[in-house]
């Protein structure tokens, strides 16, 4: 599958859910009394549950970006309130503002590229040290020489490249530019709901920033959005772990389980098992082996005629099609077990390829040199008289495939089907 296929909308959904929700909600004149109240504890609501949760999980790089945006709230809301009681800036307005335009975006992105290390304590100093560090330089800086601080932040270095938009300081773009050039780098790497969070969450800043002192509600709306993008992509990980098999990306026995307890009075089920697997590995390596999964897999995965594809352990995947007979399913079946028998799998590692041109052609049979294939075989049973829930029907398709094995495997067998087995365009053997 190429990275760009990865790219999923759902990764980014509800981030950009949150995020237009954010510049709406924060754009308004006015929010009424509840929302006003709601959004004035959220993000001390959200750094205290999803910082503990975070905390506990071991997810450090999130409990890090939560703590980074609440800390950039709380500066700014001071004076915010402030202004709002006395209807004038502080004297430190400008210096806080422009210091916290430059750090957010420089910490955001710092935290949110840097990757969890195995050892979780030196993970949380480390991170923790930064933060001190960066915090309290800042601090003296501005509490022994705000002026010179403020000059040199607010001094336009690039007059070529400066805009009349940029209500920010000229230092501030380039970190936001540089952030999501490594925010956007890292997705697209590894696509994952909370890289796409983290991507989305700088998006939210830079549009919260130059709007904190012209629209009421920015600060307190987008800083709860953001920190809840981020609470919301760690929930969908935890979900995608527990229901989600890693190695193929199908759903997993534990989304299976749950799918059989939902099942109606008609359905068709189907296990299917990769066919002297065992050799496979044996022959090319666990990594090869682990690519003819990914392979299958994917093959199984566009199964037609309303079926789904579960990974149920080992090389063995589970077909689910609710609502339909065995004789619709059966074309649908079959016409995946020729898309992964005709499927030519091309070696990455060349060290897994078998040295001995004779012992390779031999072992891979028809495929080309560097190619590998690779044959199913499948059992189907559907809901009847004999096998009346689930786990009987799973245990029927078991059987049925028992059977494909017995008969020369690369074919499909049903329950209760008498003699041979389907194979090829559904002649028997
Ligand atoms: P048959 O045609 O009868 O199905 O033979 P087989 O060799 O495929 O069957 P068997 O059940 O004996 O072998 C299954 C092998 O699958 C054993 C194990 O090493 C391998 N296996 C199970 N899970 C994984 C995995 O996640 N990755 C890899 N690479 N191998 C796995
Ligand atoms: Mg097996
Ligand atoms: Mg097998």
């Amino acid at each position: 599958m190429s990275r760009l296929a990865a790219v999923r909308l759902s990764h980014f959904l509800p981030s950009l859910l949150l995020l237009s929700g954010g510049m709406l909600a924060g754009g308004l004149p006015s929010l009424s009394e509840f929302f006003t109240s709601l959004f004035n504890v959220l993000p001390t609501l959200l750094l205290l549950l999803g910082g503990t949760f975070c905390l506990v999980y071991g997810r450090q790089r999130e409990l890090f970006l939560l703590l980074v945006l609440y800390l950039g709230y709380f500066l700014l809301d001071i004076q915010l309130d402030h202004y709002r009681a006395e209807g004038r800036v502080r004297d430190d307005a400008a210096l806080v503002f422009h210091l916290c335009s430059v750090l957010l975006p420089l910490l955001y992105g710092l935290y949110a590229a840097w990757r969890e290390r195995t050892h979780l304590l030196q993970d949380l100093v480390a991170r923790a040290a930064v933060l001190l560090a960066v915090g309290g330089v800042a601090l003296a800086l501005a509490q022994r020489y705000p002026q010179a601080l403020l000059q040199w932040l607010a001094v336009i270095r690039w007059p070529s490249l400066h805009g009349e938009w940029m209500s920010l300081v000229q230092l501030a773009y380039p970190l936001f530019l540089l952030g999501f050039i490594v925010l956007l780098v890292q997705y697209l790497r590894a696509p994952r709901p909370l890289h796409a969070a983290q991507l989305l969450g700088l998006g939210g800043l830079l549009w919260m920033l130059p709007n904190i002192f012209t629209q009421a509600h920015a600060l307190n709306v987008m800083s709860s959005l953001v920190m809840l993008m981020l609470v919301a992509a760690v929930a969908h990980e935890a979900y995608q772990m527990a229901f989600r098999d890693e190695l193929t990306g199908l759903p997993g026995r534990r989304a299976l389980n749950e799918r059989l307890q939902r099942l109606g009075r008609c359905y068709v089920i189907a296990m299917a098992d990769v066919d002297h697997f065992k050799k496979f590995n044996d022959s090319h390596g666990h990594d090869v082996g682990d690519q003819v999964l990914r392979l299958v897999a994917s093959q199984l995965r566009k199964i037609g005629g309303g079926g789904k594809a579960y990974r149920y352990g080992g090389e063995e995947f589970t077909l689910v099609f609710p609502g339909r007979t065995l004789e619709e399913c059966l074309p649908h079946l079959e016409a995946v077990r020729q898309a992964v028998e005709t499927y030519r799998l091309q070696l990455r590692d060349k060290e897994s390829r078998p040295g001995d041109d004779q012992q390779g052609r031999r072992r891979r049979g028809r495929a080309g040199a560097g190619e590998v294939s690779v044959t199913v075989s499948m059992g189907v049973a559907e809901r009847g008289a004999q096998q009346g829930n689930p786990e009987e029907v799973i245990k029927a398709a078991d059987q049925a495939l028992y059977s494909a094995k017995s008969a020369g495997r690369n074919c499909i067998r049903s329950h209760g089907q008498r003699r041979g087995a389907i194979r090829l365009n559904g002649v028997r053997a």
